[in-house]
């Protein structure tokens, strides 16, 4: 039993973390007690700055510093400035990290856009809560001729892949899914049926 309210409120703030229950809310709250008070002072700043020091861009989602939307000519960050951007083309994905990992990885030159996750009706997140209606005028807005879902292969991310191919079906745009498949460098025997079942089914001629 805790008995500090301020103690109690601080492992309830910690909760809101995805993946974190109440015992480990706990230890990283006694963590940061007994710890230098400066270093509570630094994951302090760091939170209030999410407020203050970060925007997103206007047009993919993705995470800027207010100070580069000073510099740019339309709300748009760095990825969405780029010289010589396909325009025509869109790649949606669930997470901001997604579009560096896609970015880093492959030659792709078109948009992004960041949904706010998944859809998951039973955590209220519906088509508006992640993002959908942005996506539908952004894809009328740009005039976009291709979209590429790249949404997580989760019950979850199909669910919104499945959502976006439906709302997409009869504005005339060519949309395709990331592949499923055997991971490089992989042995087959260590997968699971699903993704052997997925990598049988979408298999290639070589
Ligand atoms: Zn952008």
């Amino acid at each position: 039993m805790i008995k500090s309210k301020y103690l109690e409120n601080l492992v309830d703030a910690l909760t809101i973390l995805p993946g974190i229950g109440r015992k480990s809310a706990q230890r990283m709250a006694y963590e940061l007690l007994n710890s230098n008070p400066e270093k509570s002072l630094y994951l302090s700043q760091e939170l209030q700055n999410i407020d203050t020091k970060i925007s997103k861009c206007k047009i993919c989602g993705l995470y800027m510093d207010f100070e580069e939307v000073e510099k740019q000519s339309e709300d748009s960050c760095h990825v969405c400035e780029r010289q010589n951007r396909d325009t025509s083309i869109v790649c949606v994905v669930g997470s901001a990290s997604d579009v560096y990992s896609i970015d880093e990885s492959t030659n792709y030159n078109g948009y992004f856009f960041v949904l706010q996750g998944n859809l998951s009706p039973i955590d209220g997140k519906g088509p508006s809560e992640i993002g959908l209606d942005k996506l539908e005028k952004h894809l009328v807005n740009k005039n976009i001729k291709e979209l590429i879902l790249a949404t997580n292969t989760t019950i979850e991310g199909e669910a919104t892949a499945h959502y976006i191919k439906d709302m997409t079906s009869k504005k005339g745009i060519n949309v395709s899914r990331l592949a499923f498949g055997l991971p490089l460098n992989g042995e087959i025997g260590f997968l699971d049926n699903e993704t052997i079942s997925h990598a049988f089914n979408e298999r290639k001629i070589i």
